[in-house]
């Protein structure tokens, strides 16, 4: 039997689709299975045929154009199902938000989609783990539901799915806690626990909070609870997406990383929403996180002695970046920078910037790429 594992809480989400103006339905097309789906489509819309493009993989797309799908009405319903009935929709259709289905070895992983849709908390009273359950069950076996998702290597052996549960089902004791630190903390503990290690330093997210805090301002703010409460929802989608990206490194590795990579992309949100003057949104929270990804990698390993073996380019800079970029290239340069957490170089050397400029200062540091290396600790 396979088990199903839900990469967000049972009800936590709901949608809209009459105020977000049905934008699933716009300009992205829409992928159909060849085996089930093509010959009903072309015996109901005979004259769609000319706009199909086969894909391999046992797809179709129906491309459509930003107006909307060929099949959306004005009234913002989907005409296809008015006509032909909720089961002849379309898999992808019938899913959506929650049509991220993929196969890791003998698990099924639905996984929803907040970029795309612009999901709302609904507090335990939106979609439930049984609704799609039973809709899955009635859709049956189609390859959009059957993508295979490699697993990274160790992920199987160190029992990946039993670490995602239980911090999924965690994550409902801490969406009213103010502050994103005390879910990320309790994310090193439970990792830390199945993992089986010893000396895991708890006092990292501590650690980790007052380097960001430095280089990027207070996490206090009206917007702190608000963001707080939306990334914990996030956080079993996020940490999925993150674990079984196509290339992933090694899971032992990898796990131990995402509750700093998740504390980073918490403070990145608090300023935003400070700047924005209001929390952001789940798909904005998202959002960030995403376009965020070489960013809060780096800031989430800042508790982690580093070395530069060449300088970073300061050129065509303005002269106090250039200068303190200059200064922390020699600092992490030098033998002693091995055994001297990142974050304090960086911290020191923003504090020779003004504060405006100090938060530019580890997104520069991405331009080491490779150059920058991590200390592995001593056995
Ligand atoms: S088939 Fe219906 S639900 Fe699917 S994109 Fe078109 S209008 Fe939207």
């Amino acid at each position: 039997m396979v088990a199903t594992y839900f990469a967000f809480l049972d009800g936590a989400f709901r949608y809209d689709c009459a105020s977000c103006g049905q934008a699933c339905c716009r300009g992205k097309g829409i992928a159909i299975s060849a085996q089930q789906e093509l010959v009903p489509l072309l015996g109901r819309v005979p004259r769609i045929a000319p706009l199909l493009q086969p894909l391999p993989g046992g797809y179709v797309r129906l491309p459509d154009v930003s107006d909307g799908c060929w099949f959306l009405g004005s009234d913002g319903m989907c005409g296809y199902e008015q006509t032909h009935g909720r089961a002849a929709k379309f898999t992808t259709c019938r899913l959506f938000p929650f049509n991220r289905v993929f196969r890791i070895g003998s698990t099924q992983v639905v996984d929803v989609n907040s970029v795309v849709c612009p999901i709302e908390d609904a507090s335990g009273h939106g979609v439930h783990h049984a609704e799609l359950a039973a809709e899955l069950a009635a859709i049956g076996n189609s390859p959009l539901t059957e993508s295979q998702v490699p697993l990274p290597s160790g992920a199987k052996e160190l029992r990946w799915l039993a670490l995602e549960t239980a911090l999924r089902d965690d994550s409902a004791n801490f969406l009213d806690e103010p502050h994103f630190a005390t879910f990320a903390t309790q994310q090193v503990q439970a990792t830390t626990r199945h993992l089986g290690l010893r000396g895991e330093s708890l006092s990292t997210v501590a650690q980790l909070q007052t380097y960001l805090e430095t280089l990027y301002g207070s996490t206090d703010s009206p917007h702190t609870a608000t963001v707080s409460r939306r990334l914990t929802l996030l956080s079993p989608s996020l940490r999925f997406n993150a674990l079984f990206r196509r290339g992933s490194d090694d899971y032992r590795r990898l796990v131990r990383k995402m509750p700093t990579q998740l504390l980073a992309t918490f403070v990145l949100c608090v300023q935003a929403a400070v700047v924005w003057q209001k929390p952001l949104s789940l798909r904005a929270i998202t959002e960030l996180h995403q376009a965020q990804t070489e960013l809060r990698s780096l800031l989430a390993r800042l508790t982690e002695p580093a070395m530069l073996e060449s300088p970073v380019d300061a050129a065509e800079l303005p002269p106090s970046l250039a200068m303190t970029l200059r200064q922390l290239s020699e600092r992490l340069q030098r033998r002693d920078a091995s055994t001297v957490p990142l974050g304090e170089h960086l911290v020191t050397a923003a504090g020779s910037l003004p504060v405006a400029e100090r938060a530019l200062l580890p997104a520069l540091l991405l331009r080491a790429g490779e150059a920058l290396r991590f200390v592995p600790p001593h056995p």
